[in-house]
């Protein structure tokens, strides 16, 4: 069947067949590894009877991998120039559909319902472009689509911010988001080397393996999510400092102390040594408190 497109020869031949000029602004740096690949599709778990939804095909190295592997594969791609290129790359591959669109604003449920009618499983995988990395992860998760997982290759520091524990500098409002609504894993570190042309930034595939539930019980999502945004707000700031700052007054910050207390947190933690339990019960208490 078709050659494979993730090596540097055939991905240089493509470029110049099509006289394609890569967009840095969209974040082209194309996969020529096989192995890389490999590594990836290996994590989705995928079989003939799941689907792939895969962001920012390019001009097909890992939609080729994933045909051979999945029973359907729909790949969304925003820049037209690519269209007719992934035609050919692709030609022959009966259950890929290319989507041609910005992923951030197609509705993805709809494209879900339309395309995966019948598969036992979807996951995400992608060469993310880095550009967009974070928003279109919160995407996938907040619109909570029915994701078994989603595999993707981002920065290096981006990876580790969503996999961090508490109590390092990694640790964030980003993995609390994502620990939320996933278990992630890192999978493998990936040197720049695998791309053309190379980013100035490290990669590394990860793993978000989606939470049929979340793992604490959170009385308000939106509010819990707040708490955790104003608790980093200044990193160097105690927690009470943070939260005072964004929901008391002059005369209320009195009762913020009681209310950390009464989850056992000590108002002079910051914010990155509180694990998401804690700041379940905290948002909770503090909800209760404000209403
Ligand atoms: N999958 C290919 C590979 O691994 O070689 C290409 C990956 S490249 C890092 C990112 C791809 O995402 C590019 O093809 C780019 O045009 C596309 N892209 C960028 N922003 C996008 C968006 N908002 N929606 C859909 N595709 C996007």
């Amino acid at each position: 069947m078709n050659v494979d497109i993730a090596t540097p020869s055939r991905t240089k031949e493509v470029i110049q067949k099509y006289g394609f000029s890569l967009k840095k602004s969209l974040g082209q740096n194309f996969l020529i590894d096989l192995n890389v690949l490999r590594k990836i599709v290996g994590a989705a778990e995928l079989d003939e009877t799941k689907g792939a939804l895969e962001i920012g095909p390019g001009i097909g190295a890992l939609t080729q991998q994933l045909a051979k592997t999945a029973g359907k594969v729909v790949a969304v791609e925003i820049d037209q120039r690519l269209l007719p290129i992934l035609a050919d790359t692709l030609g022959g591959y009966e259950h890929v559909r290319v989507v041609h669109g910005d992923v951030l604003k197609l509705p993805l449920a709809e494209l879900f319902r339309e395309q995966f009618e019948g598969v036992t499983g979807v996951s995400v995988v992608a060469n993310l472009p880095y550009y967009v990395t974070t928003p279109i992860v919160m995407k996938l998760l907040e619109e909570r689509l029915p994701l078994e997982n989603i595999v993707v290759m981002i920065q290096k520091e981006v990876a580790e911010r969503m996999a961090a524990s508490p109590g390092g500098k990694e640790y964030g409002s980003l993995s609390i988001a994502v620990q939320y609504y996933c278990e992630p894993e890192l999978v493998t570190i990936v040197p720049h080397t695998v791309f053309i042309p190379q980013p100035n930034v490290d990669s590394a595939v990860i793993k978000l393996k989606v939470r049929k539930v979340p793992p604490v019980a959170v009385e308000d999502e939106r509010f819990f999510f707040e708490v955790v945004q104003a608790s980093f707000a200044q990193r160097r700031k105690t927690i009470a400092n943070n939260l005072s700052a964004k929901f008391f007054t002059k005369e209320t910050k009195g009762a913020l102390e009681g209310i950390l207390q009464s989850c056992g947190i000590e108002p002079s933690r910051r914010g990155e040594t509180l694990s998401i339990a804690e700041y379940a019960a905290l948002s909770n208490a503090l909800r209760a408190a404000l209403r």
